[in-house]
């Protein structure tokens, strides 16, 4: 990572993550800013400010709820999975990364709080139910894990608890200072997939598949439980063989038992942010091809071709995976019906989840209401 610059808020400095993370960055320019929305600049991003954004961090305190329910539709089947908003934007660069459409302020930022995140947690965490949060959804859960130390703080708080699973989600490999944390049943490290010819054009700065299956083989070594999840699928011509490579590697680097969870997701995403992405990368091939607009206002592959993806991992996944729940990611219930036979509803995936995350046997979990029938 090449940081050119880094904004404190006012507000941040007193923070013990905004020190550790200035003491770890000798050398860079920083910046006093009596808020954040200074940064904003008036008439909008400039065209090339995700580039800008990858090289500028931003200390900033969260001053909303960092716990937040993940974005769901009514159209589509929703897991009922819960984010931990602990910074927004990562130093990795994916093409289709749906942030650059998302993201008003042209800087990577962290959010140094981290006592008003663990004590978020701890009260919402003591007034029951059943969880799983992730860190990384509004970026990349292990990208800055040497800078803030986050998960180290995180991975006690989980292990402590009854009912509640962390999900620590990354395209990196940076994981070795929180094996010794572990293991525990409360954490859960889990990869986004590709095959490496994916990776090698549209998700620059990340880690090698290679390097990811192997910091994988590492957490279950170390005794922690994993997922994996192919999302964006992305359709090329020989992405059938490239596709089953990469889940032939998985099953060969890690144990079948170690993984909990594994989900499908096509592309997708909103019609401005495929003008963006054409705009920075004119010669992106797979943000040029055919999609139709959905019903929840995305543009996603054509349903026959998201169909026959699924179905063809899901093959190969089951086989290698037995234990493993295999959902699909934001989904309708036609395309679950037309892959899986059923279509669950969103509280009966919910459930199903909940129950593998605390390692509860599936038939607990899937009763016959949770599916709706083909
Ligand atoms: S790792 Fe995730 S958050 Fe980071 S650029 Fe890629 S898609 Fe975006």
């Amino acid at each position: 990572m090449r940081l050119r610059r880094i904004w404190v808020e006012e507000a941040a400095l007193p923070y013990e993550t905004t020190r550790r993370v200035l003491a770890r960055l000798p050398g860079v320019p920083v910046d006093v800013i009596p808020h954040r929305e200074v940064l904003r600049p008036r008439g909008g991003l400039a065209a090339d400010w995700p580039r800008q954004a990858k090289e500028t961090l931003l200390l900033a305190v969260q001053r909303g709820p960092f716990w937040r329910p993940c974005p769901g539709t009514p159209e589509y089947i929703c897991c009922g999975y819960q984010v931990l908003q602990v910074g927004l934007n990562c130093p990795f660069d994916c093409r289709y990364c749906i942030l650059q459409g998302y993201l008003n302020l042209p800087a990577l930022t962290v959010f140094v709080n981290l006592e008003d995140c663990l004590r978020e947690l701890e009260e919402q965490l003591a007034s029951g139910g059943v969880w799983r949060l992730g860190t990384g959804e509004f970026g990349d859960s292990l990208a800055l894990e040497e800078l803030t130390g986050l998960h180290a703080r995180l991975i006690p708080l989980f292990a402590r608890q009854a009912a509640a699973v962390l999900e620590i989600k990354s395209k990196g490999r940076a994981l070795d200072p929180l094996l010794p944390l572990g293991p525990t049943p409360r954490v859960i490290f889990a990869w986004s997939l590709n095959p490496p010819e994916v990776i090698r054009e549209l998700e620059p700065k990340t880690a090698s598949l290679g390097a990811r299956l192997q910091a994988a083989a590492r957490a279950a070594a170390a005794g922690f439980r994993l997922a994996f999840h192919f999302d964006p699928l992305i359709w090329f011509p020989g992405w059938e063989a490239a596709y089953r490579e990469t889940v032939d590697r998985l099953a060969r680097a890690v144990p079948a038992s170690a993984a909990v969870w594994i989900s499908l997701g096509a592309l997708r995403f909103p019609p401005p942010l495929r003008r963006q992405i054409l705009r920075r990368f004119p010669a992106s091939r797979f943000a040029a091809e055919e999609m139709i607009l959905a019903p929840d206002g995305k543009l996603r592959y054509f349903h026959t071709r998201r169909v026959e993806m699924y179905g063809r991992l899901r093959e190969w996944l089951e086989a290698a995976f037995p234990a493993a729940t295999l959902y699909l990611c934001m989904e309708s219930p036609r395309v679950w019906r037309q892959v899986f036979g059923v279509a669950p509803d969103s509280r009966g995936l919910a459930r199903r989840l909940n129950a593998a995350a605390l390692g509860q046997p599936p038939a607990v979990t899937t009763p016959a209401s949770d599916c709706r029938p083909s």
